[in-house]
């Protein structure tokens, strides 16, 4: 079957004798690893279309089971987001982020359109990188279906009255009430529990039912972010399945000063 179909490069695997293996976000298919052998030694322009990141067009053909790239044509390589490091580290994770989220071959249209609409404005974007990035993290847990309950208690569905806490395996707030009740299990032990301000709440809050480009401005600071971060990245690896990312730099504090790491306020409860 020949089939056509726009994509975005996840990833590019050398193979023997100039052949390539390419993990498409293939619009109409979803994610497939596709052979080819396009990229030869070249810098021709199907050559090009084939470097991670680029949003492009792809001529398929599937036999035996087996996806191969007949043609590649670049629209957007994103080449400005190499430029500055940063953006970088951002873009590359949001892309392995995207890569380990998505199961093989089942379209994903709506998060298609996010990451491109990601690449886009992280192209235009000079400085707070990482908070765009926490946007989109937040968009895409969304998509997924996984978002927290960021409303009332997830586990006593009462509406809290002070901060509480941000409970992982939970899937969202938790009040003081039920933090300090005899009936949590491994109470003081609770490795994801974090504590929530209405600073990070209201941040939390915020995102989720806004187009991305509402954060074109938005510049998150030192503790509230590193607390999304936190947040995010626990989240997504116990109720997606989404973790030990190689790029995770930008969640570990490779962004962040080492004032921030200092005065990290999110330890783990109590
Ligand atoms: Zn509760």
């Amino acid at each position: 079957m020949d089939a056509y179909t726009e994509g975005i490069v996840l990833r590019q695997t050398k193979i023997l004798n100039g052949r390539c293996m390419i993990t498409l976000f293939s619009k109409e298919y979803g994610k497939l690893g596709a052979g080819t052998g396009l990229t030869g030694r070249g810098k021709g322009k199907s050559s090009l279309a084939l470097r991670p990141f680029t949003y492009g067009n792809y001529g398929l053909r599937k036999s035996r089971g087996a996806w191969h790239i007949n043609s590649a044509e670049a629209l957007s390589g994103f080449y400005r987001i190499a430029e500055a490091p940063e953006r970088f580290a951002n873009c590359a994770y949001a892309l392995e982020f995207t890569e380990k989220l998505l199961p093989e071959e089942s379209p994903a249209p709506a998060l298609f359109a996010l990451v491109l609409e990601y690449f886009e404005m992280m192209e235009r974007r000079r400085k707070k990188f990482d908070t765009l990035t926490v946007a989109f993290l937040f968009k895409a847990i969304h998509l997924w279906g996984a978002a927290p309950e960021l409303e009332k208690c997830a586990r006593c569905g009462k509406v809290p009255q002070g901060g509480g806490a941000f409970g992982v395996r939970d899937g969202g707030l938790v009040c003081d009430a039920c933090i300090t009740a005899e009936n949590i299990p491994d109470r003081g032990k609770d490795r994801l529990l974090y504590p929530l301000d209405f600073d990070i709440l209201n941040v939390m809050r915020y995102f989720p039912g806004r187009p991305l480009r509402d954060f074109e401005r938005l510049a998150l600071d030192g503790p509230v972010l590193l607390a999304l971060k936190r947040i995010l990245r626990e989240h997504a690896a116990w109720h997606l399945g989404v973790s030990d990312l190689k790029s995770e730099e930008f969640f570990s504090g490779g962004l962040l000063t080492r004032k921030e790491l200092r005065t990290d306020g999110y330890r783990n409860y109590p």
